[in-house]
């Protein structure tokens, strides 16, 4: 990995590796431990059609290699890593072709959720396509004031849905800004999805209580649903969650843009910037 040592020692922790070969390793070992895997090629607002439809082919490649190896893994892709922010169509293009891509491998695709400038546009390209393919699924943030009324609109379309509680600092007005009301708001969403028959919840937390609630609701639900976590965060928790029967998907980030993934992983837990002063002392 580029960039500083410190920096590099830290995305250790959470990336898998700058490489296809270093995270189809470690998507391996995480199958052989029961759990299954969704494959993230770091990256974001690309500038340029050329990088975009770049980015669009190394998921290709990688779709191929969950299919040689036969992984349990799906992919996690971001509309502005395809070229969302200059071209919208094309990112449409490129998520069409991952999806039919992903049909004849088996799996599925993930649109992950970015900030408040691309929320519309995602749950409008995410409508669109998955009505057209029927193999997706959406990451939805709790924290956004608008997210009650786009369950309602996606909720319907089969596919899988990803409640997370939203990872960008984002103004007032569209997003609630206190841990309480973030934790009401992930509670309230979690109930409907899991009271849904016709979307996979995909339940993306480490918050012990909402993991506890889950469970709750999770012995009344007849569908099927899972645990999402971040590699590399409450690795001995995932374990426990897999052991007591529950399916279970690492998100497992890799390749040399990991610089933005792991400033996100600080801010939401200030105490990883030990690990990264140990590592800058060289411990
Ligand atoms: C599979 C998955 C996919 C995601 N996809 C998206 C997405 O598409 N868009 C988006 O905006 N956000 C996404 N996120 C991030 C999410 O929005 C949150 O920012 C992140 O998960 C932290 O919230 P939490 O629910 O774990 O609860 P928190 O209240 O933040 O954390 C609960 C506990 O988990 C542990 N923990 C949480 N984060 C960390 C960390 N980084 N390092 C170490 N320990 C930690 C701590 O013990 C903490 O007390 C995703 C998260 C997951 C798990």
């Amino acid at each position: 990995m580029t960039r500083t040592r410190p920096g590099k020692a830290l995305a250790h922790r959470f990336v898998a590796g700058e490489k296809l070969d270093e995270a189809v390793i470690v998507a391996s070992g995480l199958n052989a431990d029961g759990m299954k895997v969704s494959l993230d090629l770091l990256g974001e607002e690309v500038h340029d059609a050329v990088s975009a439809r770049a980015a669009c082919d190394e998921y290709l490649a990688c779709l191929d290699r969950i299919a040689e190896e036969e992984l349990d893994a799906n992919i996690s892709v971001k509309l502005t890593q395809l070229g969302l922010s200059i071209d919208e169509g094309l990112a449409v293009e490129s998520i069409g072709r991952l999806s039919d891509r992903a049909e004849e491998m088996g799996t599925t695709v993930t649109i992950d959720m970015e900030d408040s400038r691309y929320t519309d546009a995602t749950v409008r390209i995410y409508e669109k396509v998955q009505t057209d393919r029927g193999n997706l699924g959406v990451a939805i943030q709790a924290y956004m004031r608008r997210t009650p009324d786009d369950l309602q609109r996606l909720i319907g379309l089969g596919g899988h849905i990803r409640l997370c509680k939203g990872a960008y600092v984002e103004p007032e007005e569209v997003a609630l800004t206190s841990k309480s009301e973030v934790d009401a708001a992930f509670a309230n969403q979690l109930r409907t999805l899991m009271n849904a028959t016709t979307t996979a919840p995909a339940v993306a937390t480490h918050d012990q209580g909402l993991i506890d609630l889950t469970r709750t609701l999770a012995s009344r639900r007849e569908g099927y649903f899972e645990f999402q976590m971040l590699y590399g965060v409450r690795t001995t928790l995932q374990a426990e969650l897999v052991a007591a029967g529950y399916p279970l998907r690492v998100y497992l980030p890799f390749g040399s843009q990991w610089y933005p993934y792991l400033t996100r992983r600080l801010a939401e837990r200030p105490a990883n910037a030990w690990f990264f002063a140990r590592a800058a002392f060289g411990n």
